[in-house]
């Protein structure tokens, strides 16, 4: 197990820190197709939470990784790393289900029953009868991360042993990851269920955590419901995809003004740079309330953004937006496409607000997506065919 004694602690919300951490990955990425089950010591990259806002890039991180080894070797990776950009490009095509899940905690906060809050309150300070659990939620709410693993036992016992509503566990995640994202925090919490794959869910094992943790945690036997039904089908894995609206590149666009976001805190093109820009903060997060630490991260990763860029002006509603761009005498503002979630709704509605004057919003995409969403249509493993074709060609 590679440099399992470096500390989470070093994390810190700037492109360069992500770079450099990325440069120090080579064996954690060379071993990862044959420890990165275990949760127990460095067995994954962490660069999630860098991933999540693009303070690195995919392709960063794909280009990193043949630096590493062929395809063959390193093809776990670049699976893990495409499955990401998988779950965003299927909630791009079916937005409802970001819908039903944001409509369906407003459900849950108004009729909860009084015992299964007494549970949820339990489970969300660590103060379950499950010692392991305790110790994933407290390592969560304190550090910001959860290995994978960890959050698959997390979810499955939420859901099937304490038999918490899934998407109230979903939430608890998104309010504490760094890499919060409401495309794979989602779709993943629904898989585990049983929803994203009909029939088919994750059951937490105690033989499984035993082993993946080293020993660290062994849960009694009969403590864990290891044969739990799946949550009834919700027929939302069938809905049919909307084609997303993709395009143009954003490194093939000239725009003469730009608004910045959350969403995106990667590098600009270069004619996206020394031109007027303007940041909206997006602070509505229906249903949910982020940690401090998630808080902190994101402005960090927007500051870090605005120092590279220069000269950015701060916006926080969509009528300070629409002002700037008066003062600036803008006609026609350019953004990346904020993917389905929060900054999304609040950027309709800036789109909205600024067609009243006549001002046009358009969205650009990163050359990644545009490549790989018309892939995500069915399942993984059709996408993952047409996507290992793709990287294949990269890496010859
Ligand atoms: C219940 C549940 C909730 C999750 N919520 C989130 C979330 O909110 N945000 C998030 O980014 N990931 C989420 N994941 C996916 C996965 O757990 C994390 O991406 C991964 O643990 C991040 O750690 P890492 O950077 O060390 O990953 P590595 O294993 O080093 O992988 C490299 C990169 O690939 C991507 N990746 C890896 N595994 C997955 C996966 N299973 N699904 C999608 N992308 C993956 C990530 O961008 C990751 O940084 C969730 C998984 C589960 C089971």
């Amino acid at each position: 197990m590679a440099e399992s004694g470096r500390s989470l602690a070093a994390l810190f919300p700037t492109r360069i820190h992500g770079l450099t951490r990325l440069n120090e990955l080579a064996e954690v990425i060379g071993d990862y197709a044959t420890s990165r089950n275990y949760a127990d010591g460095w067995t994954t990259t962490r660069l999630s939470p860098y991933i999540r806002r693009r303070m690195i890039l995919e392709e960063e991180v794909l280009a990193f990784a043949r630096t590493v080894g062929g395809l063959r070797r390193v093809e776990k990776f670049a699976q893990e790393v495409v499955w990401r950009t998988y779950w965003k490009g299927w909630l791009e095509a079916r937005p409802s289900v970001w819908k039903a899940y944001l409509t369906q905690l407003r459900t849950l906060d108004e009729t909860l029953p009084g015992s299964d809050q007494d549970r949820l309150v339990c489970a969300i300070s660590g103060k379950t009868d499950l010692p392991y659990f305790n110790a994933w939620c407290d390592e969560l709410t304190s550090t910001g991360y959860l290995h994978n693993h960890v959050r698959m036992w997390f979810a499955s016992v939420w859901i099937f042993t304490l038999k918490l509503p899934w998407a109230m566990g979903a939430r608890f995640f998104l309010d504490h990851l760094l890499d919060g994202d409401p495309a794979s925090n989602t779709i993943s919490w629904r898989w585990v269920a049983g929803l994203q794959t009909p029939g088919k869910h994750y059951l937490a094992r105690a033989d499984n955590i035993a082993k993946y943790t080293n020993g660290r945690w062994v849960p009694k036997p009969g403590e864990l419901d290891e044969s739990a039904h799946s949550l009834r089908d919700d027929g939302f894995a069938r809905i049919a995809a909307v084609k997303p609206t993709l395009g143009p590149d954003a490194g093939q666009v000239q725009p003469r003004a730009v608004i910045l976001h959350d969403e995106d805190c990667g590098p600009l093109p270069d004619a996206w740079s020394a031109i007027p820009t303007v940041r909206y903060v997006v602070n509505e997060r229906p249903q949910h309330r982020p940690c401090n630490l998630v808080e902190e991260w994101i402005i960090g990763a927007c500051a870090d953004a605005d120092t590279r860029v220069g000269n950015v002006t701060l916006a926080r509603s969509a009528e300070q937006v629409t002002d700037w761009c008066r003062e600036n005498r803008v006609v026609e503002v350019w953004a990346f496409r904020p993917l389905t979630g929060f900054v999304a709704e609040a950027f309709a509605a800036l789109a909205a607000e600024l067609a009243t004057t006549g001002i046009k919003l358009r969205y650009a995409d990163r050359g990644h997506d545009i490549t790989f969403f018309p892939m995500a249509t069915k399942g993984f493993f059709p996408f993952w065919e047409s996507a290992s074709v793709t990287l294949r060609r990269c890496w010859i």
